[in-house]
């Protein structure tokens, strides 16, 4: 039988063989457990009609793994080195492409339509831990390209993403993410699975995208959110009425009750629906 790309002898032999150096800065953990990637590619539900984006393939770990389980793979790496070790390493599979670029800056809207069928696709990726955040509020951000998506982060920040209002890890993060997506941890990860080591745990993370979202101006919600766990102590009153939105006090404890909301209620008690209707009730900011 064919090696398989987890083995983590096989990953010692062909980064040894290309010269291939590590770089703590690009978030270069490379999974060595067959069965965890078995794992993150079932929970990610993939089955032969699907088409995949993965982020980050390094020596194509995952992206095997998504190969024999989905139609189409097209996987994004930013570090060049890779790219010579992934044409060795992934050439016996036709349905994956890798484009080298940085997730960040790459049109994937006209990658999704040049190459994946359009979308909405599925995300499957073992983030660069670096990145983590920025890559997830951007995808996010055109979130009716994705169908659902599955990434492997620090344990630490999954935690925090899918915090429901009452938990002390809930914060602005937690009601950004469940604005666009259901989200759930479907797998805990421990730092043994990766070469090198990382120093933090991991968990895999979905996050399945709503069809369709709530009806509101959403740069003033996240505004709003911002403002209210800017100052976590403080009730959602005096948070909002700090910080700069230059809105009177007692306009802002009227506009609270009208929307349901004790104004002594801190932000961390306020479910995603609860700062929809302030935002809905608050007149317009100035910021
Ligand atoms: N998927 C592989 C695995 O599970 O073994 C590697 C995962 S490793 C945690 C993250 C990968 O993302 C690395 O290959 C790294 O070079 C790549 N990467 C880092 N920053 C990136 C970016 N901005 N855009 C695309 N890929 C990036």
């Amino acid at each position: 039988m064919k090696t398989r790309l987890y083995s983590p002898k096989y990953v010692k032999e062909i980064i040894e063989k290309y010269g291939f150096k590590f770089s703590k800065s690009l978030g270069q953990n490379f999974l060595i457990d067959g069965n965890i990637v078995r794992k993150i590619v079932e929970g990610a539900g993939i089955s032969k009609d699907d088409y995949v984006l993965e982020i980050g393939p390094g020596i194509g770990t995952l992206t095997e793994e998504l190969a024999l389980s989905a139609k189409q793979v097209v996987s994004v790496e930013l570090d060049e080195s890779l790219l010579p070790v992934l044409d060795e390493t992934l050439a016996d599979y036709d349905n994956v492409e890798i484009v080298h670029g940085d997730i960040l800056k790459v049109d994937i809207k006209k990658l999704i339509d040049e190459k994946l069928n359009g979308g909405p696709v599925k995300v499957v990726a073992n983030l660069p831990y670096y990145v983590t955040t920025p890559i997830l509020t951007q995808l996010l951000e055109d979130s009716q390209l994705f169908e659902s998506i599955t990434v492997m982060i620090q344990k630490e920040v999954a935690d925090r993403m899918v915090a429901k209002h009452g938990n002390k890890t809930y914060g602005s993060l937690s009601v950004y993410v469940s604005f666009f997506s259901e989200p759930q941890i479907i797998l805990k990860v421990p730092k043994t699975v990766f070469m090198p080591q990382p120093k933090v745990d991991s968990s895999v993370m979905k996050l399945d995208i709503k069809k369709e979202l709530p009806d509101v101006d959403r740069d003033k919600l996240f505004k709003i959110v911002k403002a209210a766990f800017s100052k976590r102590r403080k009730t959602v009153l005096n948070a909002l009425s700090t910080y700069g939105f230059d809105l009177d006090k007692e306009d802002i404890r009227k506009d609270l009750i009208l929307a349901d909301i004790k104004p002594e209620s801190r932000a961390e008690e306020l479910s995603l629906e609860d700062f929809i209707n302030i935002s809905k009730i608050l007149p317009p900011l100035n910021i």
